[in-house]
């Protein structure tokens, strides 16, 4: 049976599926962030002996965390700061006796929905987070891609557009500045809109034709097509599968792809673009797969 974790800021979750992928258990607990490194290993090792109790034998282990591993196995480009730097896959698999698969949870959510979610039976998937951050990850032949550097299908700090907001990485104008939840509220904001609105709210006001909020979709509309038909130009792959909260925005599947199309180098935008099926199951599940194959 195999055994996913989810690493998250806030949220550490755990799954046992058996052979068949089916869920026989899950587990959610507090990251314990504030208290460091340690209670964090600590808590996924206690997560694994409470799930591995619900199975009769000795689970393999996959772990979605956020960042990557570089090329010394220390953990970089992680929005959970305590995490940088930390011998993160090294220290589990002490920990846990065993090896262990770790990927970042883009990754993990483009593998679930790849094995058997909206991307199931698709020669290739660009798996495409736009929640908090903007993420994506590729799989192909149902295989993981991670490239030379780890870094292959971070198309969120792709370069977008000149003089755009300044984004953690040091670069201005990357695409998560626009296209993740927090860079729509802000393109809203600066537009003069109310800066307490959820990017849902944002949406429905913009049904209700309020000008600035039909302003701030617009402005979300058209950079989705551009950014999204460059990953197309390069990978082009065999269907595209949106998460993350912003994937919950109707018009991204019909007025987006036709802004994705307008870009595309092709007479026409052959690719499905779909809504996830997982939800947010998709991580634990992704990392439950590492192993499948
Ligand atoms: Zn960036």
């Amino acid at each position: 049976m195999e055994i996913g974790i989810d690493l998250g800021g806030t949220k550490t979750e755990g799954v046992l599926l058996d052979a068949t992928g089916a869920e026989t258990a899950r587990q959610r607990r507090p990251t314990p962030q504030q208290q460091g490194y340690q209670a964090i290993l600590e808590n996924i090792a206690s997560l694994v002996t409470d799930l591995e109790a619900r199975s009769e034998t000795r689970c393999s282990i996959g772990v979605a965390a956020p960042g990557a591993l570089d090329n010394t196995g220390r953990v970089k480009n992680s929005n959970t700061q305590c995490l940088i730097g930390q011998p993160l896959l090294q220290d589990l698999e002490t920990l846990l006796s065993r090896p262990v698969r770790l990927e970042n949870d883009a990754n993990c959510f483009t593998l679930a929905e790849a094995v058997d979610g909206a991307g199931q039976n698709a020669a290739s998937v660009f798996g495409v987070i736009m929640g908090t951050g903007v993420g994506g990850g590729i799989v192909v032949n149902g295989e993981l891609l991670p490239g030379l550097q780890h870094i292959a299908g971070e198309w969120g700090h792709n370069y977008l557009e000149q003089n755009g907001p300044l984004c953690y990485c040091g670069q201005h104008g990357c695409i998560e500045t626009f296209l993740s939840g927090p860079g729509f509220s802000a393109d809203y904001q600066r537009l003069g809109g109310d800066p307490t609105l959820s990017p849902q709210e944002i949406v429905a006001d913009a049904g209700r034709q309020n000008a600035t909020a039909q302003l701030a979709l617009e402005n979300l509309l058209e950079r989705f097509g551009k950014a999204l038909a460059s990953v197309i130009n390069i990978l082009d792959p065999h269907v595209v599968v949106l998460g993350g909260g912003l994937s919950n925005i109707d018009c991204l599947y019909t007025e987006g792809a036709q802004r994705v199309a307008a870009h595309v180098f092709n007479a026409s935008l052959d690719t499905p673009i779909r809504r996830n099926q997982h939800g947010d199951s998709a991580g634990v599940r992704g990392a439950a797969h590492l192993w499948h194959r």
